[in-house]
């Protein structure tokens, strides 16, 4: 029986199958490797990866696709995780610290929050690869000065590599979604290669304040978490916008907010 595609699951179905063999091939899965793939549908990554794999994790919401993925794969080459991959704990599935290989042609509904909860397991990932709405992918990548910067740039960059790996058109889907999509590669970077950070939740709130109103100046959106003096002790221009600021003064600015015995903001 068909499929009926289901918008609120953003159910687009891969079909361009040159296309599916290059993301199969940019991420190169090899035997041994531990694969978990959000959102496998109706199969069109999960059975190449299959191809090359013994064994693949999959993790798959819609009730319905669950029974056709049962019906066509034995339980010792496809565990099924039933359920909400937001909810999911990906570190389960890791054997060792850095092995888990992430895959996914996403829903694009849920993937800012989706891509900040998989941020959360990036100790036991290896890497991630992942289809996803083009503006997000140029939103991740956006360094200091581009207009797409902002908090999923900021956070994600801290703790990972990216590269932007493929452009899809929307005739690579059925149905054709209305935007245009592209593949990125997420790297943890070595835990040595990280910026001394004194404080990840400190962090978050000076780059969420920062970012709250994107066209004001940090002297402004960042009043709640800090004054004029932190951002001039760690060079930071108060007349800056947030898209401005590098990840270092993100980090420097975090690391004085979070010191102990400093004062609080508006003391
Ligand atoms: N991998 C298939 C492909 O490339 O053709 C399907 C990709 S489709 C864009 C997104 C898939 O994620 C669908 O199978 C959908 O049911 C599933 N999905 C949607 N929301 C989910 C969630 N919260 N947790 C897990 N899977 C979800």
């Amino acid at each position: 029986m068909k499929h009926i595609p289901r918008k609120r699951f953003g159910q687009n179905f891969l079909v361009d199958l040159q296309l599916i063999e290059d993301i199969v091939g940019a991420i190169g899965p090899a035997k041994g490797d531990t694969v978990v793939e959000i959102g496998p549908g109706l199969g069109a990554i999960t059975e190449p990866l299959l191809k090359r794999l013994d064994h693949l994790h999959v993790v798959e919401i819609d009730r319905d696709l669950i029974a056709r993925l049962k019906r066509k794969h034995a339980p010792e080459r496809v565990t099924i995780h039933e359920g909400d991959a937001l909810a999911f704990d990906f570190t389960s599935l890791a054997p060792a610290p850095g092995s888990l290989r992430i895959v996914g042609n996403l829903p694009y509904n849920i993937s800012t929050p989706l891509l900040f909860h998989l941020a959360e397991a990036a100790e036991s990932v290896r890497d991630m690869h992942f289809m996803l709405q083009k503006e997000v992918v140029e939103r991740m990548v956006a360094g200091p000065g581009d207009s797409d910067r902002g908090r999923l740039s900021v956070m994600l960059q801290y703790r990972f590599d990216l590269e932007w790996l493929i452009d899809v058109p929307p005739e690579s889907f059925d149905p054709p979604p209305k935007v245009d999509s592209a593949v990125v590669r997420l790297t943890p970077k070595p835990l040595a290669a990280l910026l001394p950070l004194a404080d990840w939740a400190v962090f978050d709130r000076v780059v969420t304040a920062a970012f709250s109103q994107r066209r004001k100046m940090v002297r402004n959106t960042l009043k709640p978490v800090c004054g004029p003096a932190d951002l001039d002790a760690v060079g930071i221009d108060p007349q800056a916008r947030a898209e401005d600021l590098t990840l270092e003064a993100f980090v420097a600015l975090a690391n004085r907010v979070a010191a102990p015995g400093r004062e609080p903001a508006g003391a």
